[in-house]
């Protein structure tokens, strides 16, 4: 459909994640890449986290309860296009977000599946990955980094393409959503990304963009930027493929960009 309905002219998008006072990711990154595509940003937050560049020093889960707060206070009032999730932190935020999600059942729902953060420190108890695997149904795409995808597969890392891509259409068999399968963590040149759908909702099983690695070190929150921007493009034009070809050369400049900031002393921010 290439005109939006009423309303979705600005997007209504919902970021459910943890905060990054730094500023690089979590919720901070999501209302900045929701703004950059035109979208109008609204943020629950599962967790504050203290962190800097350098990785995360404390965790802190404000009581489920209260999230169910705010997701309440948010969905009473306000039309909601599209949901992105990201950082749940543990078992009682998931079955809080789930309960939420099946009264709510959003037209969008991307879901980052995010476990551990670049700097190797948990955001999301281990104890709760079952529950976050349950959780997947619900999504309309998932967009795991590769580490992320082993995990919810059941097996080893992939380093090659191909690999990664077997356990993408694996990842989408098991769940029926889209799995955006993301080369950023592969080693080489060469930067692909590929949205994988087994049940017949994509032109085809894989659809692959290909793309060049951009050199830097300043990646933090690239993944909550990419998840938020195609939950936002989504809900403006309703076809995945459309919007990872408007998403995709934006974070690649963006990351390009990056060497412009100078944000801490750790793994620095993209900016945009
Ligand atoms: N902090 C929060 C709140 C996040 O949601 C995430 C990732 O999703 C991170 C940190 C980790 O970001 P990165 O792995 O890009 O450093």
């Amino acid at each position: 459909s290439a005109r939006p309905a009423a309303g979705r002219d600005v997007p209504r998008v919902l970021s459910i994640a943890g905060s990054d006072p730094s500023g690089g990711a979590g919720i901070q990154a999501d209302l900045k890449s929701i703004a950059a595509h035109g979208g109008y940003g609204m943020a629950a937050i599962t967790a504050l986290t203290a962190q800097n560049t350098r990785g995360v020093a404390a965790v802190h889960l404000p009581p489920a309860s209260f999230l169910a707060s705010q997701l309440d206070a948010i969905s009473d009032d306000i039309t909601i296009d599209a949901v992105k999730i990201g950082m749940l932190g543990d078992a009682g935020v998931i079955a809080t977000v789930r309960t939420w999600l099946e009264k709510v059942r959003p037209a969008v729902m991307v879901l980052d599946p995010v476990m551990v953060a670049t700097s190797g420190d948990r955001l999301l108890q281990e104890s709760a990955e079952a529950a976050l695997r349950d959780l997947l149904p619900l999504a309309h795409l998932i967009t795991p980094n590769l580490a992320e995808l082993a995990m919810l597969v059941g097996e080893e890392p992939q380093d090659s393409w191909a690999g990664a891509l077997e356990q993408g259409r694996k990842l989408a068999d098991a769940t029926g959503a889209t799995v955006l399968v993301k080369g950023g963590h592969l080693s080489g040149a060469q930067c692909p990304d590929a949205l994988v759908n087994t049940a017949g909702l994509l032109r085809a099983e894989v659809i692959e963009v290909p793309g060049e690695r951009v050199a830097t070190r300043n990646s933090h929150g690239t993944g909550c930027s990419l998840s938020s921007a195609m939950a936002t493009v989504q809900a403006r034009l309703g076809d995945w493929e459309a919007a990872l070809r408007e998403v995709k050369p934006w974070l690649a400049g963006a990351l390009g960009d990056s060497a412009r900031l100078e944000v801490g002393t750790g793994n620095g921010p993209v900016h945009h």
